[in-house]
């Protein structure tokens, strides 16, 4: 008797496979026309609590790692959408996530090494032709951004002219065109660039000579606080800025993995990677040292991104971060694209979650 039953089963789950393999196509353009749904009424902030969240929209470097885009960190502030570097490949993610690249109100620029601004022409397009901007984007950063975003400006010209021209100007209006730089000079004490009643950003001074200038974000809302640490070796200024932080967002460079990295160039006869592999431990931070910062200033999380070198299996995770969890006793995370933070508005919370969610 239960023999039948579980043959008479067997034979509905081959029944309902077989369907579902036929209508796989009309399965998945269902599947397809509400993702589209989804994707274009998402809003920065969504289903989340009101509060500070940190999403990597790219946890990686120029070096190609699949789970990692280049350098992006997108800040969810209430209802408001900030992004801290547009590196290669992290607008698809954003868009991916949820966070529609037209919501992006303003560009927060750590330096201007080519992996943290590759989006940046991607951003700034799909932020006028996606949302019918009518203003340019707002991208701020040290000296030298007008720079960056006058040259991309020109070199997106031609393709503003196509656009204007086959979908018309109240489609994509020609003042919402590209980026307007906003550069600030910033020193190890904080300058402030936004201050309003319930959001402060603040940019510092790090180290990443012979890299200058190059700076890192201090983001608070509503009593939570952020640090974004740009690109820099181990920096008094960070480790003041991120001082009781809940979240600090640091870059991370394991020497003993670069050093393999190094080792196998030499063995290749490839001297110059050999001495790129050497240079780039100078001036970025070892995952112990950045735990022992984040020890030293009492944040209480630590998410390290800009990971380098990539980690294609999560196996290599505890390689990278050596003796990190003995040294900072807080949580301590080897970020991958899609990570988000979060941080409640009137709480003491911190809450992990993974996007698209
Ligand atoms: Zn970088
Ligand atoms: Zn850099």
């Amino acid at each position: 008797m239960t023999k039948r039953i579980v043959l008479a089963l067997a034979g509905l789950l081959v029944l309902v496979l077989a369907a579902a393999w036929t209508l796989r196509g009309e399965i998945a353009l269902r599947a397809m026309a509400r993702l589209m749904d989804r994707n274009l009424a998402a809003a920065p902030g969504d289903g989340l609590p009101d509060g500070l969240h940190v999403v990597l929209c790219g946890s990686g470097s120029p070096m190609p790692d699949p789970g990692r885009a280049g350098p992006c960190t997108a800040v969810i502030a209430g209802k408001r959408l900030f992004v801290f570097d547009a590196g290669s490949g992290s607008v698809r993610n954003l868009t991916l996530m949820g966070l529609p690249p037209a919501r992006v109100e303003g560009v927060f620029l750590t330096h201007f090494h080519s992996d943290h601004i590759d989006g940046l022409g991607e951003l700034m397009l799909q932020h006028w032709a996606g949302g019918a901007a009518t203003s340019p984007l707002p991208v701020h950063g040290p000296p030298g951004v007008e720079t960056v975003v006058g040259g991309l400006m020109t070199a997106y010209g031609p393709d503003r002219g196509y656009r204007i021209a086959h979908h018309g100007e109240a489609v994509v209006p020609p003042s919402g065109f590209g980026g307007e730089a906003r550069p600030f000079a910033a020193g190890p004490a904080p300058v402030v660039l936004v201050d309003e009643p319930d959001l402060k950003i603040r940019a510092f001074s790090v180290d990443h000579s012979p890299v200058s200038p190059a700076v890192g974000y201090i983001i608070d809302y509503r009593g939570r606080r952020a640090v974004i640490s740009g690109d820099t070796r181990i920096a008094a200024s960070v480790e003041q800025a991120a001082r009781g932080a809940d979240l600090l967002v640091h870059e991370a460079l394991s020497e003993r993995l670069v050093g393999l990295q190094k080792a196998a160039a030499e063995r290749a006869g490839r001297a110059n990677l050999s001495k790129i592999f050497t240079d780039i431990q100078g001036y970025h931070a070892d995952p112990e040292a950045v735990a022992a910062l984040a020890a030293r200033a009492q944040v209480r999380y630590l998410l390290l991104t800009h990971i380098v070198p990539p980690l294609p299996v999560r196996a290599l995770e505890g390689p990278f971060l050596g003796d990190s969890r003995r040294i900072f006793d807080g949580p301590v995370r080897v970020g991958r694209d899609g990570d988000m933070i979060s941080l409640p508005a009137g709480s003491r919370d911190i809450r992990y979650t993974h996007s698209p969610r």
